[in-house]
């Protein structure tokens, strides 16, 4: 197969010939025989990586199933999404990452890669079978009790320790739990003018300060989830700087969007959709987050996509789910945020949204530059594309988007796992 007329990384126009699931040729005016594709001077990208899904199956297949995300995953651009453990039952055994590794190899439209709990039933008491998954046909790398901290700061350095022995990484998720009970949005000016339960900003820092001590103490690899404050991105940097092994993500949303909409927005006052965790935080805030992804502070752009059914998040705002979807958003939101605000060029959105999640999770085959020899995985997006978000449109199973009717710059046009489409003229193949 030739795909004609693409720029890759947002260079000069060129043709990819792929041919038995591999990238055979890049350049201009290539010949062959076989399927051709007009690629309309789209930019190709590597296939994009999420270190950051919940799949929900098994048990809350009503919300998302493996077949649902991993569609909504392809029709984002992504090749590869890392599953999280938080379902039921948790994916704390071999025996339940090997179901969710399986039911990616029967259903997935993008290649699945379980994550492992770190404490048994997510309880943050006593270690999961960090070696067993490990070992498992899932391979897990990636350990985390994300919907949850791993607050318990000997269980975290005991985590630490034993990953090391397979080259894991320990995902927390920052929540210092005592500090944010009943917490509903960001503790600021806004939560105090609603009167709604705060979560301080310093829940979030006092957790990654304490655990890049920890992972620099033990010698082990640390990845901070869903980073969402100013503070945490000058804790990072600081532990950077020290050379010890830390990485870190941001949301799309936590890119873009900022409490003030859960008083005031385009859905009205104590709309639910704004309701996630970590909360929304200050215009400060997303100012800090950008200039962190763009230095490279902060690492990665995960989804976190959480898919909520509508029972669970159109209720009122206390009794309301937490969460939003965001693989079929992702990459506009990215490129509203960061490329046409000249923050990032296309190798950084390639690096942090491929390069540096396939690193981090060790995930073989994905995360490659686009050049000869490399495995066919590709993203074909048109940055000039606008249309307002229509999330009848989606492929998720839930509709829990906070950018219904937003503008979003972008279109994926095009998604290759290993040389076969997944997603072509935008629809799944
Ligand atoms: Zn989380």
């Amino acid at each position: 197969m030739i795909i004609r007329d693409v720029r890759v990384l947002g260079g000069e126009p060129v043709d990819l010939r792929l041919h038995d699931g591999v990238i055979a040729e890049v350049g201009p005016g290539l010949k062959g025989a076989g399927e051709e594709i007009d690629g309309g001077g789209a930019i190709a990208l590597p296939g994009l990586v999420d270190l950051h899904t919940h799949l929900r199956e098994p048990g809350r297949e009503d919300a998302e199933t493996v077949e649902t995300g991993t569609q909504s995953a392809a029709r984002g651009g992504y090749t590869a999404v890392h599953a999280m453990a938080n379902t039921s039952p948790v994916a704390d055994t071999a025996g339940v990452v090997e179901q969710v590794w399986r039911l990616g190899r029967e259903f997935g439209h993008c290649d699945v890669q379980p994550v492992g709990a770190v404490t048994v039933g997510l309880e943050g008491r006593q270690l999961a079978e960090l070696g067993a998954m490990a070992d498992s046909a899932a391979r897990v790398r990636v350990f985390s009790d994300d919907g949850k901290c791993v607050s318990d700061a000997v269980l975290m350095r005991r985590a630490l320790e034993y990953v090391k022995a397979f080259d894991g990484v320990v995902a927390q998720h920052a929540q210092e739990p005592r500090l944010t009970e009943g917490a509903q949005m960001n503790e600021g000016v806004v939560s105090g003018r609603l009167g709604l339960t705060g979560w301080p900003a310093v829940a979030e820092e006092a957790i990654i300060a304490r655990d890049c001590l920890l992972a620099a103490h033990v010698g082990s690899r640390l990845h901070v989830c869903h980073v969402s404050t100013a503070g945490s991105v000058e804790i990072l940097r600081w532990a950077k700087s020290k050379g010890w092994n830390v990485t870190a993500e941001v949301t799309p949303h936590h890119l873009l969007l900022t409490d003030d909409l859960v008083e005031e927005s385009p859905v009205g006052a104590y709309n639910p959709i704004y309701k996630v965790n970590p909360p929304l935080r200050t215009r400060a805030d997303v100012e800090a987050l950008r200039a962190a992804l763009a230095d490279g502070t902060i690492d990665v752009v995960a989804t976190d996509h959480a898919p909520h059914p509508v029972e669970d998040k159109e209720s009122e705002w206390s009794a309301a789910a937490m969460g939003m979807i965001g693989l079929e958003t992702a990459l506009g939101v990215v490129q509203g945020a960061m490329v046409d605000t000249g923050l990032l060029d296309w190798a950084g959105v390639a690096e942090r949204m491929s390069y540096a999640p396939a690193r981090i999770g060790r995930l073989a085959g994905h995360g490659n530059p686009i050049e000869a020899g490399a495995p066919a995985n590709l993203t074909l997006y048109d940055p000039s594309h606008r249309a307002p978000v229509d999330p009848s449109s989606f492929a998720s199973r839930s509709r829990n988007t906070p950018y219904r009717g937003m503008t979003l710059p972008g279109r994926v046009v095009a998604t290759f796992l290993r040389g076969k489409p997944t997603v072509l003229e935008g629809k799944l193949v």
